[in-house]
């Protein structure tokens, strides 16, 4: 039998997040690239959606990249690259963009979040903001890919990856796989630390309520500690009632292992559950810390990592854009 295609991608718009580990890098790591046919990916042509800075940009790519190894991806065993060294991506787009109606984009859920946040900040919205799920269509679907792991936040993505590949099937004929979204058992959401009504998101600029990876032990223990919970005392895990208690135990499971709600049980203090679960993202995070300082120390072994990964890359996503581009009549 042979493997199933996964692919999947991480923005460089910010430091990564324990949120990004949780949702993403760490299933990556343990368990698809060791069952799977696994591309992963930075996407940094998905970067420029916002205001942006081109130094910060690079800079942040290539720490993003230097995070998906330290994260546990080995280039032995997955193709790691970056986004923008493979023309097929920005190819592919224009073609899907023919296929995806200007309806759809306003319906996604992240366009109708940022928009007006760009607005307020009184800049005008890029076009790409709009059109970016297309890209992300064009980075899933030129791969053949089966599964894209990700957290709840992207489920609506590759809905939309979904429907463009059936659409373009239909009319042109048979060239995409529709892909699915899979998304973790356990923190598919993980929340912020001090507003656990929205996501900890690595664009957010709220320093307090986001874990970063590269946080020294001393930063975490402190976000956690002062993690925003209710007035309560007794620790019950209830996402709607409890949002703050059931997001650090959320945490604590998928750092540890083990059920949320099994491991509510056995605390009977919301102090004693935030000790815990400072504790265990300290332990998640050291072995990644060191890494990545040893991959900094090394950055020529990146290069070769990054400039290997996109030739792969590039030779897996030709055959498949070119049978594209002929199929809609180019
Ligand atoms: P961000 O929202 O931090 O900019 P990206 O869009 O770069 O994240 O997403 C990279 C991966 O991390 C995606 O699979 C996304 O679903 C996942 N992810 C991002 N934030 C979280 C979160 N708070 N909880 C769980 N998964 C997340």
């Amino acid at each position: 039998m042979t493997r199933a295609r996964v692919f999947s991608g991480v923005k460089p718009t910010g430091n990564l997040t324990l949120g990004n580990y949780l949702g993403a890098l760490r299933r990556w790591a343990e368990v698809d690239q060791h069952r799977a046919d696994a591309l992963f990916c930075v996407v940094d042509l998905h970067a420029l959606t916002v205001d942006h800075d081109p130094g910060r940009v690079r800079r942040l790519s290539r720490q993003a990249a230097t995070l998906l190894l330290a994260a546990g991806l080995d280039p032995e065993l997955c193709t790691v690259f970056v986004q923008s060294h493979v023309d097929e991506h920005a190819r592919l787009s224009y073609l899907l963009e023919c296929v995806a109606t200007d309806g759809e984009m306003r319906r996604m859920i992240q366009y109708k979040e940022k928009a007006p946040r760009e607005r307020a900040r009184g800049g005008s919205v890029r076009l790409s903001l709009l059109t970016y799920p297309v890209l992300m269509a064009a980075d899933i679907l030129a791969y053949g890919t089966d599964e894209v792991p990700v957290g709840e936040d992207q489920t609506q993505h590759v809905e939309l990856s979904r429907d463009v590949a059936v659409r373009f099937n239909q009319r042109y004929g048979h060239t995409f796989v529709v892909p699915r979204a899979t998304a973790p058992a356990v923190a598919a959401r993980v929340m912020n630390l001090q507003d656990p009504a929205s996501k900890m998101g690595k664009s957010d600029d709220s320093g307090p309520g986001i874990v970063y990876l590269l946080d020294e032990p001393e930063v975490v223990r402190k976000k956690v500690m002062r993690a925003v919970t209710d007035s309560g005392q007794d620790v019950v895990y209830d996402r709607e009632g409890r949002p703050g208690i059931a997001n650090l135990l959320e945490i604590l499971a998928a750092c540890e292992g083990g059920d949320p709600e099994e491991l509510s049980r056995g605390y009977d203090s919301y102090g004693a559950l935030k000790k815990d679960t400072a504790e265990a993202v300290v332990e998640v995070l050291r072995p990644l810390q060191a890494r990545h300082r040893e991959l900094c120390a090394d950055p020529s072994y990146v290069d070769g990592v990054l400039r290997e990964g996109a030739r792969r890359a590039r030779e897996m996503a030709r055959p498949r854009v070119d049978a594209a581009y002929r199929a809609i009549g180019l």
